[in-house]
């Protein structure tokens, strides 16, 4: 990838999000290397994957499998953390199975089930995030606490998946520091059970500084990084 006027913009949003990554950590008390970002690359070409991997980027985010799916294989060459990011359908499972290192929306039972079943038949581990919603109101997505357990207790006996932790979207119309918040306790109560299950996907280009104050351990950045996104055409 020659280095280019777009690298040089994607090198300088980089450089900004980082400075923001490490005066949140530092102001947490934290760690930026416990801190995975993963940039979201929706509706970008994989071009701005290359170039951002070139910048040191290793992990990477996508919420629709028709364009995650392209764009993963014309990257085949270069070795990154793929990450599902959107809701996800059964019917999808068994692409994003065959390329996603993570999903991190995994909201109900028969998306175990199927997701589960397409990594083994693939051969693969993915990750699983249990995506909760913390308004539970689940237009967007996520199970509700109650919800919550038996779906982790699910994802954690099923085979081709291993349970990591949670993630969730801050409720647009909500003060993110006390959704984050909300979010921390329910992690909490689920290590009781499931100690692996440490992570915590949570904050983007808005929200991050409240996230990682409430101890998000994965952070999905896509404007602060790319730019404006077009607006999808469905
Ligand atoms: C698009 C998206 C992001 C990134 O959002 P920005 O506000 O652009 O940083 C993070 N998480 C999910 C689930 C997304 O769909």
């Amino acid at each position: 990838m020659p280095a280019d006027a777009r690298t040089e913009r994607l090198g300088r949003n980089l450089a900004a999000v980082e400075s923001r990554l490490e005066a949140a950590c530092r102001a947490a008390g934290r760690e930026r290397s416990d801190l995975v970002l993963i940039a979201v690359t929706k509706t970008f070409p994989a071009d701005d994957v290359r170039r951002l991997a070139a910048l040191g980027v290793h992990d990477f985010g996508e919420n629709r499998d028709q364009e995650a799916a392209p764009k993963a294989a014309a990257l085949r060459d270069v070795a990154l953390g793929w990450h599902f990011v959107g809701q996800l359908q059964t019917n999808k499972c068994r692409s994003v199975a065959s390329y996603a290192d993570a999903v991190h929306s995994v909201d109900r039972l028969r998306l175990v089930e199927v997701l589960g079943r397409a990594a083994e038949q693939a051969g693969r581990t993915v990750d699983v995030f249990v995506q909760v919603s913390l308004d539970d109101d689940q237009a967007r997505g996520g199970a509700t606490s109650e919800e919550l357990p038996a779906l982790a207790d699910a994802v954690a006996g099923a085979s081709g998946i291993r349970l990591v932790g949670v993630m969730a979207v801050a409720p647009v119309a909500a003060d993110a520091e006390r959704a984050f918040e909300r979010l921390a306790t329910i992690a909490a109560r689920l290590r009781v059970d499931h100690p692996d299950a440490v992570s915590i996907s949570a904050g983007m280009s808005g929200d991050l500084e409240a996230a990682i104050a409430a101890g998000a351990t994965h952070v999905r950045i896509g404007t602060a990084l790319l730019g404006d996104r077009a607006p999808v055409v469905r």
